[in-house]
């Protein structure tokens, strides 16, 4: 596959505004296909709303740096074999859908938060909230604090349709097959894992059946790539909140390394990225071609 004229220049183009329309991307399978298999992108986005650039003085590049840059695009493909596939098309920076909605941070906003935030969190703490303060260097992204409700306007508009989406699909694929399971699907820099190609998030056993896991690690190490269980990446909101292997829906969180298919400074698909995308729909089919009947959770 080659990257289309449109992504490049997506790439390579000026921020535009798209908030005004449909904030995700739904795409179901063929229903003769379809396989109880959902794969979500939630920080691939990359439209980046005029609201967040007239708000930051950090240059959209070095924004894009805190992308899953182009995850959707590596599964795009994966409809083919049966999946269904969710993906946010705004940034990770603007709204983190793999946090919990309370995850706020109080000193962000100028005026009284009309609701609750959780309880202090490490991740809100470090600036990495549903709302996040900072960007993949660490660097500040806003020059004043923010109106409350500017940031409750973004939950309505971005947070909820996402999850509304993938709450949904989980609903329907469990209804017609007894059970579903989410490839929750993030990359990570390089430097994070270093030798490391996957890094695998079941929460340490609880967010899926551990033949879920068996099985990505072994259709993984079978291509040759390196991979690892639960370090650095247990798993985010996405697979705590919604894998519940008792109700029947299995969620597995898969971090790959950008080294494998990104320059990661310039945020552009690099040499390999092709025939690494190859590799992962070739991956997914053998993955949705086993018979995973037993999972049924009735
Ligand atoms: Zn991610």
């Amino acid at each position: 596959m080659t990257l289309t004229p449109q992504i490049m220049s997506e790439t390579l183009g000026a921020p535009h505004e798209k908030d005004r329309g449909c904030p995700i991307s739904l795409v179901r399978p063929d229903p003769s296909l379809a396989r109880p298999l959902i794969l979500s992108s939630p920080h691939s986005g990359r439209d980046y709303p005029a609201e967040l650039c007239d708000q930051t003085s950090v240059p959209v590049e070095q924004l894009r740096r805190s992308e899953d840059a182009y995850v959707d695009v590596l599964i795009d493909g994966a409809t083919a074999h049966g999946a269904s596939l969710v993906h946010a098309l705004f940034p990770r920076v603007f709204v983190d859908v793999n946090r919990a909605r309370g995850e706020l941070d109080p000193a962000m906003y100028r005026d009284r938060m009309e609701v609750r935030a959780d309880a202090p969190s490490r991740r809100v703490a470090s600036g990495l909230g549903v709302i996040p303060r900072v960007g993949s260097d660490g660097q500040q992204l806003y020059r004043r604090r923010l109106k409350f409700q500017d940031a409750q306007a973004r939950l309505v508009r971005f947070y909820e349709p996402y999850h509304d989406a993938l709450a949904g699909l989980i609903a329907e694929v469990r209804d017609r097959f007894g059970f579903a399971i989410v490839m929750d699907m993030h990359s990570m820099p390089e430097h994070s894992a270093p030798g490391v190609d996957f890094v695998l998030g079941d929460r340490h056993g609880q967010s899926c059946d551990p033949r879920i896991t068996e099985a990505v690690e072994a259709g993984l190490r079978a291509q040759g790539f390196v991979t690892v269980r639960n370090t650095p990446y247990a798993g985010g909101h996405t697979t705590e909140h919604y894998g519940q292997p008792a109700t029947g829906v299995h969620v597995i969180q898969i971090e790959i390394n950008r080294g494998l298919y990104l320059h990661e400074t310039r945020v552009r698909p690099n040499a390999k990225f092709d025939i690494f995308r190859d590799n992962l729909q070739l991956f997914i089919g053998e993955f949705v071609a086993r018979n995973w009947n037993g999972l049924t959770s009735s």
